[in-house]
């Protein structure tokens, strides 16, 4: 492999936008052409995508497919699907000011767009943002997780088989290619990861006033009043939280739930991780494992001094990291200020609303916001007070399965969102375009003017 260097960089991208100023992905046949391909591909590539996803995290091969292959697919088929339609010039009303005229807004692609992803869905999230910039007629460089490399090596497969390097190109590589990556001017950045490294991408960006989207993390928390069935709520929070070990950006990240429920709701979650994993969970072939020993370090950590409702179970070796409540933690210890993204759920009551509201706004902005309850003014207060990336009401996760819903983060949590459609707008510049005739002109709008503005106030009115 050649090694990663600036000059190698600047030289991939040149490549790709003398490629897109060939017009030769401004055409949308091709790209669908393309999209087909890669569907085929991954439909071939099926099972080397989850012996990668199980190296990489031991991801059961129902979540590698549910969570990551099928989101894939889905996003494609609906694209695939509507890009003629969504691409096509669209015609709208002139302003009367301006009559005659024909305006229409055009859907142009960036340019050269760079795609920086994460490990933790290592697949999707490099997939689908990829899938939104070809679909808008954009050149791609993919720069995968260095901690999924066996995904990284399946992506890079499955790109090379589909485009040529001028199209779409993935450049393996660590934090320090990510950040050669940076140097060099892009059209478009799509970066997904903690937001740390946001801050680096959104800093670099500006350098070159490159537009960007940042899908980043956060706290997500999920309030449970107990006015919800509690045995479905506990199933609920406990299938969202340990999927992919707690490793997902949209985790119920610590369960605020109302006193006199805790108890209830504590029992209920047991009951349901022991039926989920069985009782010994290290044997579970359901339940994932951390992705390196820096991350487990980490969680360990955060565990440092905390009281355990249940679990706490580790094996630094097998990277295996069972599933852990933890009561009541300070609100100034690590798990209660960074996000956890971890198989760690602390569990928090609160007395009153004024009590919710203190937690709630110091940790504001997170990526997802859960409520479990059967209160409409409740769920309506909390949904209408609080700003999210995207929420469920009586559910965990499930909103990111959706690809008619934007997803994405703000403030802290991000900017911008895709899926589906939002994908396609993510990746496209909305170019609007006036065309006049010269049959008629509006006299008083070139100098000299008139005395009075009267007459214009009048007729301008009018229009
Ligand atoms: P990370 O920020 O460490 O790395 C993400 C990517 O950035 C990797 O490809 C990495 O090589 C690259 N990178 C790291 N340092 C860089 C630098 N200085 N310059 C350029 N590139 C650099 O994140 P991670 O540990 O892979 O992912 C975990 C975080 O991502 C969590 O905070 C999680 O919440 C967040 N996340 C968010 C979403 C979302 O959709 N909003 C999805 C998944 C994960």
């Amino acid at each position: 492999m050649k090694k990663i260097t600036s000059t190698l960089i600047e030289e991939i991208k040149e490549n790709q936008l003398a490629f897109f100023k060939n017009h030769k992905v401004k055409g949308v046949k091709i790209r669908i052409q393309h999209l087909k391909k890669l569907k085929k591909v991954l439909e071939q590539k099926e099972e080397a995508i989850f012996d990668a996803l199980y190296q990489d995290l031991k991801k059961p091969i129902f979540e590698s497919y549910t969570s990551e292959l099928l989101m894939v697919q889905k996003e494609l088929n609906l694209i695939i699907n509507n890009l003629n339609e969504w691409a096509a010039p669209k015609r709208v009303d002139g302003s009367l000011i301006n009559f005659p005229s024909q305006d229409y807004i055009l859907s142009e692609p960036y340019g050269a767009v760079l795609l920086i992803s994460p490990w933790n869905y290592p697949f999707q999230l490099a997939m689908i943002p990829f899938i939104g910039a070809i679909a808008a007629g954009n050149t791609t460089v993919i720069k995968p997780s260095e901690s999924a490399p066996h995904t990284a090596q399946i992506i890079e497969d499955i790109v090379s088989e589909v485009f040529l390097p001028e199209w779409a190109k993935v450049i393996q590589g660590d934090a320090s290619v990510g950040a050669a990556l940076l140097k060099t001017q892009w059209d478009y950045i799509f970066y997904t990861g903690s937001t740390v490294v946001g801050k680096i991408v959104a800093k670099a960006a500006a350098e070159f006033l490159t537009p960007t989207t940042l899908e980043l993390g956060g706290k997500s928390p999920c309030v449970v009043d107990g006015t919800a069935p509690i045995q479905k709520t506990a199933r609920r929070i406990i299938w969202g939280k340990f999927l992919n070990c707690g490793q997902t950006c949209i985790a119920p990240d610590y369960v605020l739930v109302k006193e006199g429920h805790k108890n209830e709701l504590v029992v209920a979650m047991i009951q349901e991780i022991k039926k989920a994993f069985g009782k010994d969970i290290q044997l579970s072939k359901d339940y994932g494992r951390i992705i390196h020993q820096k991350h487990f370090e980490k969680l360990v950590q955060d565990l440092d001094k905390q009281t355990l409702l249940y679990g706490g179970k580790q094996n630094k070796a097998d990277l295996f990291f069972g599933p852990t409540l933890v009561d009541e933690p300070d609100l100034k210890s690590s798990l209660m200020v960074d996000e956890i993204f971890g198989p760690i759920l602390p569990i928090l009551s609160y007395e009153t609303e004024a009590d919710l509201d203190l937690i709630l706004s110091k940790l504001k902005n997170p990526l997802a916001f859960y409520i479990f309850s059967s209160r409409k003014k409740f769920i309506n207060t909390l949904v209408q007070l609080y700003t999210f990336g995207g929420g469920v009401i009586n559910d965990s996760v499930i909103h990111f399965t959706n690809n008619k819903l934007p997803f994405g983060g703000i403030g802290n949590s991000g900017m911008g969102a895709y899926h589906g459609k939002y994908s396609f707008d993510v990746f496209t510049h909305a170019k609007p375009v006036v065309k006049r005739s010269f049959w008629f002109d509006l006299p008083q709008r070139y100098a000299p003017y008139p005395k009075s503005l009267r007459s214009l106030k009048f007729l301008l009115k009018k229009l």
